[in-house]
């Protein structure tokens, strides 16, 4: 059995595609989480875990903050830390109410 040579163009170019997206995925997987001690997180009061706050209101906590980009995920990205994650237990002092 063999192949034409368009089938094998197209059956690479799609292997090559599904490689890209698993090294994407990967990597965004792999990103850091955003320590306490960071000058950054320090300065919007950030905590792992909104209970240990005594700014952040009752309810509150990365999860259900508009800037959280993690979903139902107990950590992910966050648009104040670029190319990090927090935790969705935790807080900071920019939180804003996610609509809806
Ligand atoms: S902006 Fe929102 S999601 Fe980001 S660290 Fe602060 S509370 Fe958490």
């Amino acid at each position: 059995m063999s192949i034409s040579r368009r089938t094998f163009i197209f059956q690479s170019a799609a292997i090559g595609s599904s490689v890209a997206f698993l090294s994407i995925t990967n990597t965004q997987a792999a990103a850091p989480m955003v320590s306490e001690a960071d000058p950054q997180a320090k300065a919007v009061n950030y905590v792992a875990d909104a209970k240990k706050s005594p700014k952040a209101k009752p309810g509150q906590a990365c999860a259900n903050c508009a800037l959280y980009q993690g979903g139902s995920a107990s950590a992910g990205g966050c648009a104040i830390f670029a190319g990090k994650q927090v935790a969705s237990a935790g807080w900071c002092s920019a939180w804003a109410k996610k609509p809806g």
